[in-house]
């Protein structure tokens, strides 16, 4: 019996392990011989940025949480290894799967190759060039020692071409976290609480930031909110504060009543926000897949995407990190003048069970 190991560790990840965790216990459900462990590095721990995702997003209690939150990069990456050489070591599966571009990826993938346990990674080859990013660094260091690469983009199959990948490692399968959006579109629930009360579809803006460019300099985060603030014409701009930007945040002193903070929201919550919304800024790489599939205009602040796809067919525009570049930008969104998103090739809901499909012939 082939057995698979699953690992999540931080927000963007639940949304991309939910349908393969659901797509496996379906082949279960249907008398397919497969088992899965399902382990919680603990990167993110507490329960608006983890938690609730569980809930929300059906995923079943891990079988094991690795505690392994906290510290720097490094103290991160460590603590995540050794605890999960253990788990391997006791409950030795065929192959570990790994998504996106975390710290849990690139410690989970090493310690299991070390161990001769095969490593598959779910958004493999998507690249941004900019090593200043810890999450380009994961991307590539688990690249480097993945034997099956699950793409979401024709050129993130090129990158893995050029980097000398064979072909039979390379499948084309589209987007895990499209199959949540898909799936869940019709749970999405307008979040409680009297700041949301007066939104009206269409009329408001969500903004995230978490990336350090962005959030780690006050004058920078600060002049960033400001431009933001000037060119929404007045607009209720709702902003859900990740923990990395919170500190900062409040030492600015910014006031202004249109800018409704609030804490991480939950994903049926954020997204339906997101879907109603007259437009986006963000500098996550999530968001822009998703407001692309739901049609809703994009700012990203951010010099470069490893999402290039969200940009030609999707809702997305690269602005930047220079607040003097957002004014145009966020004239044609207030005008209504903006791209509309145009199919991105297998982004259809489908993407688990492509990926499930797969190992099961290859490991049976
Ligand atoms: N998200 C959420 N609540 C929020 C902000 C984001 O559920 O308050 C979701 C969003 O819909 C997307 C994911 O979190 O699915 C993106 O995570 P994040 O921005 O942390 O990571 P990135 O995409 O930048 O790697």
């Amino acid at each position: 019996m082939a057995i698979f190991t699953v690992v999540a560790g931080a927000r963007p990840n639940f949304m991309k392990i939910a349908p393969i965790i659901h797509a496996f216990q379906k082949k279960q459900r249907e008398g397919v011989e497969v088992k899965f462990r399902l382990i919680h590095t603990g990167q993110h721990y507490d329960k608006k940025m983890s938690g609730d995702f569980f809930e929300q997003l059906n995923i079943p209690e891990p079988d094991a949480n690795l505690g392994g939150g906290g510290g720097t990069q490094a103290e991160q990456t460590a603590a995540i290894m050794v605890a999960f050489e253990k788990e391997l070591m006791e409950n030795r599966p065929d192959l570990v799967i790994v998504v996106g571009d975390v710290t849990s990826t690139l410690a989970c993938s090493i310690a299991a190759k070390k161990l001769g346990i095969d490593v598959a990674h779910v958004e493999g080859g998507i690249r941004s060039g900019d090593l200043s990013m810890p999450e380009e660094i994961n991307r590539m260091v688990t690249d480097s020692i993945t034997d099956h690469f699950f793409t979401t983009s024709e050129i993130a199959n090129t990158n893995l071409r050029k980097a000398g990948v064979p072909e039979e490692k390379i499948h084309f399968v589209g987007n895990t976290m499209i199959d949540t959006l898909l799936a869940q579109m019709p749970n999405f629930k307008k979040p409680e609480g009297e700041i949301f009360d007066g939104l009206e579809a269409g009329n408001y803006f969500v903004m995230t930031m978490h990336r350090p460019a962005n959030v780690d300099q006050e004058k920078s985060l600060k002049d960033m909110i400001d431009a933001i603030l000037s060119g929404t014409g007045g607009l209720p701009i709702v902003f859900p504060v990740h923990p990395r930007t919170a500190k900062n945040l409040q030492s600015l002193g910014i006031n202004a009543p249109n800018l409704l903070l609030c804490e991480p929201l939950g994903y049926l919550e954020f997204n339906y926000l997101v879907k109603n919304a007259k437009g986006v800024i963000t500098d996550s790489g999530g968001v822009t897949e998703e407001t692309s599939v739901m049609n809703v205009p994009c700012i990203t602040l951010r010099d470069n995407t490893e999402r290039p796809e969200t940009i030609t067919l999707g809702t997305n525009e690269l602005v930047g990190t220079n607040p003097q570049n957002l004014p145009p930008y966020l004239e044609k969104i207030m005008s209504g003048n903006w791209k509309k998103y145009q199919e991105i090739p297998l982004w259809d809901g489908k993407t688990a069970q492509r990926i499930v499909d797969i190992l099961i012939t290859h490991y049976s």
